[in-house]
């Protein structure tokens, strides 16, 4: 190993803190819901007044968390990325690519027949050669649809490919997942 290669795992916190600051407003009207609004650089949290610390803490936890992978996700141009990956690694273009919050348990899923590739949001808040390789996934997808020898050739060539699915082994995504 050299000391130009990236850290092996275990890898240290990779996530940005989050863009914005968090203010929570306890109301006496509300009763059960929390609502969540980012306005400017604040994220306004309204709870119900009875709630606990403990579940104040969970919800700015929760809501931070959900919020802090918005920003970070709008900030990828994802048409921009796979464009150009498919460009470097000789693979088809999709017609749209695109942020989905449906998909807790696969990072990516692909429509061959209309081009179309989805990804989990969850992956904005991964370092972009893990989202990269996730798009390559994708697009190699776009040949073969299933994870046969010839996909794995496909998606080999994107260099970070191995590493790449050990970050997302660590994070608890399956090889499979998508
Ligand atoms: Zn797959």
């Amino acid at each position: 190993m050299s000391p130009d290669d990236p850290p092996q795992l275990p890898f240290a916190p990779l996530e940005a803190p989050a863009p914005f600051s968090v203010e929570v407003v306890r109301s006496p009207k509300r009763r059960k819901t929390v609502q969540a609004r980012l306005e400017g650089e604040t994220l306004r949290l309204m709870i119900p007044a009875r709630l606990s610390q403990a579940e104040e803490r969970r919800w700015v936890e929760e809501m931070t968390e959900r919020f802090r992978r918005t920003v970070q996700s709008q900030a990828v141009d994802l048409d921009l990325r796979a464009a150009s990956l498919a460009r470097r690694h000789d693979l088809p273009t999709p017609a749209s690519i695109r942020w989905v919050d449906n998909q807790q348990h696969r990072w990516g899923s692909c429509t061959p027949s209309i081009g179309a590739i989805r990804l989990s949001r969850r992956l904005a808040a991964y370092p972009p050669w893990v989202v990269d390789y996730v798009i390559v996934h994708e697009l190699a997808h776009l040949v073969e649809t299933n994870h046969s020898p010839a996909f794995h050739a496909l998606e080999a060539r994107y260099p970070r490919a191995e590493r790449a699915i050990g970050f997302l082994l660590a994070k608890g995504w399956g090889e499979e997942q998508g």
